[in-house]
C-alpha cells in the first residue's frame, strides 16, 4: 500500500498508520479531528463536509469537526475500521478523488509544522497499572530486598492504581519541580520542599474506545474491541514524595502534578502485523485473565535526555512494549471484573517498561539503582535524578518492511519549582 503523498522510509507515519489526532491550525480556526500521514495532517472535518466519509456511519454527524475525539471513540470498532477503511483509500496513490482535486487538497492538507496539536481526548478516567515484571522487581528489590521484590499478589493480578486525569498534559508541554512533603532518611521529621528526586516512567497508554455499562465485566476475549489506540507516556514522578507518602494507599501527589502523553493516537488496527507473545505467565492465571491468542505487540521504545548545557540529546533507555508480563486485554478484563464502567476517552497506561538488561530499565530510579549507580552523559555531567533545564523525550516504532508504524514523541521539560 502506497499513498500519492510521499512518506519517507523512516517517517512514523505511513499510510498504513493514520494514526488520529486533535489539531488547530497556527494562523487561526477551531480545532478539529485529523490523521497524520507524512509530513502532513490530513483534515477529516473538511472531508467530511466534502461528501467523502459517507458510508462510514458517521456522514452529517460534525464528528470530525470537534476539539476531542470522544464522540467518535464511543461509535465503536466497525465504525472505526469503516473510517481507516476509506481514509486508505482516498490517500492511496491510484485513487484520484483526493490526489486530483486541487481545491479540497489545499483544504484538507496540512503541514503538521502549521499545525498545534492538542490533546486528544477529553479524558475522564485515567488509569495507571505496574505491569512489568522487570520493573517490579527492581523496584521491590531497591525497597525490600530481593527475597521480597514481588508482592504475593504480583503474579496474580495486573496492580494498579487510579490515578489523576486533570494533570495529563500534551507532548511539549513545560512541568515545573512540583514540592511537597519527604522525610529524608537522615531526618527525624518530614521536611517540606522542592522534590529532590525528580523521575520519569516510560509507558505506553490506551484510549478506550466504547466502554461497558456498570455492573458489566468486560471478557478478556473480548477486551481489545474496546481499545481506540495508544499513545506514549511519560508518567513523571517524584520518588522523594512517593516514598514518604505511599503506604498504605499508593502513589498520591508523587505522581498527580503530571501526565505527558503524545499527541497521535495510533490504532490498534495499524498495530496488527506486528501482534507477539508476550512473556510466558507462570503461574497460569486465574481463568478471567487467560486468553488464547497472543496479545503483545514488538514495539520498540526509547528515552532520549538533554541538560540544558548539552548540545544534542543523549539515549538513555532503549527497550520494547513486548516485555510486558501483564497484557493490555488482562489490564482491561481486570479492571472491569468487579463492575467498575469504563467510558470513551479514558486513558490506561501501563507502567513503567522495563526489560532484562540494564539499559531496558524505563527510569531513572533503576537505571542509576537509585542513586547507587550515576549516569555518565557525553558532555561530562552525571545524572541520578532529573535537573532544573532537563528536557526529555521518549518515543516508539514498530518496524515493518520498508515502512514503520510510529507514535512520534512525547516530550517535557522540567523548569525549577515554582516560587
Ligand atoms: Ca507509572
Amino acid at each position: 500500500m502506497k499513498s500519492f503523498i510521499n512518506v519517507k522510509p523512516e517517517s512514523h507515519f505511513p499510510i498504513q498508520n493514520l494514526p488520529y489526532g486533535v489539531f488547530r491550525p497556527r494562523h487561526g480556526g477551531k480545532p478539529r479531528i485529523g490523521v497524520a500521514i507524512g509530513e502532513y495532517v490530513l483534515d477529516l472535518s473538511v472531508l467530511e463536509k466534502a461528501g467523502l466519509l459517507k458510508e462510514t456511519g458517521v456522514e452529517d454527524r460534525g464528528i470530525f469537526d470537534q476539539p476531542s475525539l470522544n464522540p467518535f471513540m464511543a461509535l465503536g470498532k466497525n465504525v472505526w475500521k469503516k473510517v481507516r477503511e476509506i481514509l486508505q483509500h482516498l490517500l492511496n496513490e491510484d485513487e484520484p478523488a483526493l490526489r486530483d482535486d486541487p481545491w479540497l487538497r489545499r483544504a484538507a492538507l496540512r503541514k503538521q509544522s502549521d499545525v498545534e496539536l492538542l490533546l486528544p481526548a477529553q479524558i475522564g478516567d485515567y488509569t495507571d497499572f505496574y505491569a512489568s515484571k522487570e520493573h517490579a522487581t527492581n523496584v521491590g528489590t531497591m525497597f525490600r530486598g530481593k527475597e521480597n521484590a514481588l508482592m504475593p499478589n504480583w503474579t496474580h493480578l495486573p496492580v494498579g492504581y487510579h490515578g489523576r486525569s486533570s494533570s495529563v498534559v500534551i507532548s511539549g508541554t513545560d512541568v515545573h519541580r512540583p514540592k511537597g512533603q519527604m522525610k529524608p532518611l537522615d531526618k527525624d521529621q518530614p521536611i517540606f520542599g522542592p522534590s529532590q528526586q525528580l523521575d520519569i516512567e516510560l509507558e505506553m497508554g490506551w484510549f478506550i474506545g466504547l466502554g461497558n455499562e456498570r455492573g458489566q465485566p468486560i471478557p478478556i476475549k473480548n477486551a481489545e474491541e474496546h481499545i481506540f489506540g495508544l499513545v506514549l507516556v511519560n508518567d513523571w514522578s517524584a520518588r522523594d514524595i512517593q516514598a514518604w507518602e505511599y503506604q498504605p494507599l499508593g502513589p498520591f501527589l508523587s505522581k498527580s502534578f503530571a501526565t505527558s502523553i503524545s499527541p497521535w493516537v495510533v490504532p490498534l488496527e495499524a498495530l496488527e502485523p506486528f501482534r507477539v507473545e508476550g512473556p510466558k505467565q507462570e503461574p497460569p492465571p486465574l481463568p478471567y485473565l487467560q486468553k488464547d491468542e497472543a496479545s503483545s505487540f514488538d514495539i520498540e521504545l526509547e528515552v532520549y535526555l538533554k541538560g540544558k548545557d548539552m548540545g544534542h540529546s543523549q539515549k538513555i533507555i532503549s527497550t520494547n512494549f513486548s516485555y510486558l508480563y501483564w497484557s493490555m486485554a488482562q489490564q482491561i478484563s481486570h479492571h472491569t471484573v468487579a463492575g467498575c464502567n469504563l467510558r470513551p476517552g479514558d486513558l490506561q497506561a501501563s507502567g513503567t517498561i522495563s526489560g532484562p538488561q540494564k539499559e531496558k530499565r524505563g527510569s531513572l530510579l533503576e537505571l542509576t539503582w537509585r542513586g547507587a549507580e550515576p549516569m555518565n552523559l557525553y558532555n561530562g555531567e552525571q545524572r541520578v535524578w532529573l535537573e532544573d533545564g532537563d528536557e526529555i523525550t521518549m518515543t516508539g516504532w514498530c518496524q515493518g518492511d520498508g515502512y514503520k508504524i510510529g507514535f512520534g514523541e512525547v516530550t517535557g521539560r522540567i523548569l525549577p519549582a515554582l516560587e
